[in-house]
């Protein structure tokens, strides 16, 4: 996936849920054309005018049409079929796409890390590209509130397509 430049919360919410996805402020829609014509990605837009430019050229494109996380994340279920699994071994980078290093031996990253999560924490997912350091803490807690939620609003959009 390669999203636009206002899709920048969903292509770090896809990357903590494993999922490849090329994005960066200063793509310009040329740039995210191109780069999904050569790569094969599907693009994540919030701009009517790029989706109907990749239809043209038929490049593969999701226009976004929900606003919170929750529903872009369902929607994205409904409309591409990415699963919704939270796996921080299975992780990459929220920042920077890379596919993240499980450290097991704690003492490797203890530099880069709190002292209280250091203590707190016997795993910890590195970084290989830009070097940052993450833990399962609490905002993992908020992630598996996020998807428990929008796996709800699927099961009623699918429940509500087949009756209706
Ligand atoms: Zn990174």
């Amino acid at each position: 996936m390669i999203a636009d430049t206002m899709l920048g919360e969903i292509a770090r919410w896809l990357r903590i849920l494993g999922y490849d996805v090329l994005y960066s402020r200063n793509y310009s829609d040329y740039q995210i054309l191109n780069i999904a014509r050569k790569t094969g990605r599907v693009i994540l837009t919030r701009d009517w005018g790029l989706h109907v430019k990749a239809r043209k050229k038929g490049i593969r494109s999701i226009y976004v049409s929900t606003d919170n996380i929750t529903e872009r994340l369902a929607e994205l279920v409904l409309k591409l079929g990415i699963e919704l699994n939270p796996d921080q071994a299975k992780s990459r980078c929220p920042e920077c796409n890379a596919e993240l290093i499980v450290v097991t031996d704690k003492k490797r990253v203890k530099d880069r890390v709190p002292p209280g999560a250091y203590e707190r924490y016997s795993v910890f997912y590195l970084c290989p590209r830009c070097g940052r350091v993450y833990w399962e803490g609490g905002h993992w807690r908020n992630i598996r509130r996020i998807v428990s939620d929008a796996r709800k609003l699927v099961e009623v959009a699918r429940s509500a397509g087949k009756t209706g």
